[in-house]
């Protein structure tokens, strides 16, 4: 337990996936005028430097949002022979990690309380509530999060994500009378266990709370566990009478490893129960794009499914 850190992970294709979905979503779920309590049940530290150490390491940005922007930066568009046109959910995205490095250069990568952050709206008609358990890593998200000057729009707390949940659902009324959450549930799957939880966790809060929007990422991965996850997930919002979208994106095998190096994660999933009617629009139309860019060797796919 503990020894999983995002900062070796930060910006990979995985993250590209799972912030990029999170973005669409909240953008749609934004235009109505009512509040939002947004919670974020596994946090890490909101925001990952990409010239320290860690990723330096782990390197996972080159194959993530390191290569999206090299090929999509206003100035690569231009020289293409056949300019490409950025699908929106990708440029929002973009736009969105561009903020957070005002000198052009990609020093900064924010994890997703940061872009939830940039997202919420301002008379604290938002609200933003985030979960870590890793101490060290939930004493920096804190020290991360001061540095914002949120005041009490953000709350941060070294409690388990998966049991605090429940403790937040249903959301308080906004002030026109609606309640309305939107739950991201990214746990590090470093045990087994994490699995099973977020299965419970959806199927206990859906009883809770059933309109919620809750979006899950799951990697995937030759394990019995994960390949039952987006199943699982299918049947509870079936079961519950609410519509679902599950996306995956596999980039591929990495062609310059030799035989017997480890693989690293190369695919992973977003499950999303009560999506905005406009998520898989903006899907449909960024998967291919991220693929074209992202993908790499044998096993490159993305898919998009939904129902309910
Ligand atoms: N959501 C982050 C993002 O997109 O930038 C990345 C989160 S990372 C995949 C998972 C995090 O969950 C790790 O920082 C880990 O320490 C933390 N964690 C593990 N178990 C937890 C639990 N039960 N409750 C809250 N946090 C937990």
């Amino acid at each position: 337990m503990f020894s999983y850190r995002h900062a070796y992970h930060a910006g990979n294709h995985a993250d590209v996936l799972k912030h990029i979905t999170l973005i669409a979503t909240l953008q749609h779920l934004m235009q109505k005028d009512a509040g939002l309590t947004l919670i974020d049940t596994h946090a890490g530290v909101g925001l990952y430097r990409l010239d320290g150490d860690f990723t330096e390491t782990g390197g996972e940005a080159r194959d993530g949002v390191v290569k999206l922007l090299a090929k999509l930066l206003p100035a690569e568009k231009a020289a293409a022979t056949a300019p490409l046109v950025v699908a929106p959910a990708i440029q929002a995205y973009l736009d969105l990690i561009a903020s957070y490095n005002p000198s052009g250069l990609l020093r900064v990568y924010p994890g997703s309380p940061f872009v939830l952050h940039h997202l919420l709206r301002a008379e604290s008609r938002d609200k933003l509530k985030l979960f870590e358990l890793h101490p060290t890593d939930s004493r920096v998200l804190s020290a991360n999060i001061a540095q914002l000057e949120a005041g009490r729009q953000i709350a941060v707390a070294r409690q388990d994500g998966f049991e605090s949940l429940k403790t937040l659902l249903p959301p308080p009324p906004s002030a026109t009378g609606s309640r309305r959450a939107a739950v991201l549930i990214d746990p590090s799957y470093e045990v087994k266990t994490d699995y099973g939880k977020v299965s419970a966790c959806i199927q206990e809060n859906l009883k809770r709370f059933a309109t919620g929007t809750y979006m899950v990422w799951y990697p995937v991965i030759p394990r019995p566990e994960a390949h039952d996850l987006p199943r699982r997930l299918k049947t509870l919002a079936t079961q519950a009478k609410r519509p679902w979208l599950h996306a995956t994106l596999a980039i591929g095998q990495d062609p310059s490893h030799g035989i017997g190096d480890r693989p690293g994660l190369t695919a992973s999933g977003m499950f999303v129960i009560n999506p905005p009617h406009t998520l898989k629009g903006a899907l449909q139309a960024a998967l291919p794009q991220l693929l074209e860019i992202l993908g790499r060797g044998k096993g490159q796919a993305q898919s998009l499914d939904t129902g309910g």
